[in-house]
């Protein structure tokens, strides 16, 4: 790999503990961290087919391996751009933060993005976990979006050819996604705060702030809460050396101080398991678990 041309943005062993809400995870062995989109297309058009590269937008749904991750982690936080044409399409970059996109629609006098305002990650996590809230999920908003596979072939998917479900969707993981379009309508100013206002009491009252975590561990089973199944086997405050069940949203586990990825793993290994032993449901991973095993 020509590193030299590339020298601003790819750095070699670097900690991903700082990229992501755990603050857990080994080293990255190459760090990719493109200036703007032209650098991240350069680069994947150039390198070498053999390594893997794999997108962390906030790392806020991700489980980092301590023992890190092998060939190029691309960390996407600068491709930040968000700007509205003339009909209300919004255009943002993958590693736009979403709170930053439901204010900017706010600002344009636009709804529909609202609940991106208490999702505390990035346009191309959400896509790719279609994360939703309040009723409103990101198949609800999305038009389209840009994406580059590792052979650096670019294609835009279609909300339709993503097929987007509860917390996943159907493309496969080749694809990393850099620019997306969103529908919005007019609406007013006063109106759109006073809905957001509304989303961020709300989640501050029901989860954990202020704290690392990497949000709900477990997807909810069909008609069912995950937290209500964890809460009933008795798993409220768990804990396994420094990683903990959440005394106030017992599907969120928490980096007390110095946890290990792997004593959070162990940690929902327990929970999956008492959950299973009452309930006959075995619950199943929402948090991405990512790199060397
Ligand atoms: C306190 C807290 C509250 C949360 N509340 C909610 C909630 O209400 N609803 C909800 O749905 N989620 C929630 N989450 C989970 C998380 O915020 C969302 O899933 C979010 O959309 C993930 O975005 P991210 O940028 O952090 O993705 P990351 O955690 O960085 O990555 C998640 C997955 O997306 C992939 N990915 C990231 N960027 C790209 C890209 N550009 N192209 C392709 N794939 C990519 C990663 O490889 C990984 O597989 C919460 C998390 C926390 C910590």
């Amino acid at each position: 790999m020509n590193l030299s041309k590339f020298n601003k943005s790819v750095t070699l062993n670097q900690t991903l503990s700082k990229h992501n809400w755990f603050n857990v995870g080994g080293n990255a062995e190459i760090l990719f961290v493109p200036e703007d989109i032209k650098d991240l297309i350069g680069l994947l058009k150039s390198k070498p087919k053999k390594y893997e590269i794999y997108p962390i937008g906030a790392g806020s749904n991700i489980l980092v391996s301590d023992k890190g991750i092998k060939g190029i982690t691309l960390i996407t936080k600068k491709l930040n751009q968000i700007s509205i044409d003339n009909f209300g399409v919004i255009t943002a970059q993958a590693g736009a933060v979403d709170a930053d996109v439901a204010r900017f629609a706010r600002d344009q006098e636009r709804t529909g993005l609202e609940f991106l305002v208490g999702i505390p990650g990035t346009i191309g996590g959400g896509i790719k976990m279609n994360s939703g809230a309040f009723g409103a999920e990101f198949k609800d908003i999305l038009i389209d979006v840009k994406a580059i596979n590792n052979l650096g072939e670019i294609k835009t998917f279609s909300n339709k050819e993503l097929q987007m479900g509860y917390r996943k969707i159907g493309l496969s993981k080749e694809w990393i996604f850099y620019e997306a379009r969103f529908k919005s309508s007019k609406d007013s100013k006063d109106k759109i705060t006073t809905k957001m206002r509304r989303i961020i009491h709300l989640r501050k009252e029901a989860q954990p702030t202020a704290v690392k975590t990497g949000g709900s561990t477990f997807k909810n089973p069909i008609n069912k809460k995950a937290w209500k199944l964890i809460d009933e086997a008795g798993c409220r405050g768990l804990q396994n050396g420094d990683a903990m069940i959440s005394e106030k949203h017992c599907n969120f586990i928490i980096n007390l101080k110095k946890s290990t990825s792997q004593e959070i793993e162990e940690l929902a290994q327990m929970v999956q398991d008492k959950v299973f032993e009452k309930s006959g449901i075995r619950l199943d991973w929402e948090i991405q678990r990512v790199g060397i095993k």
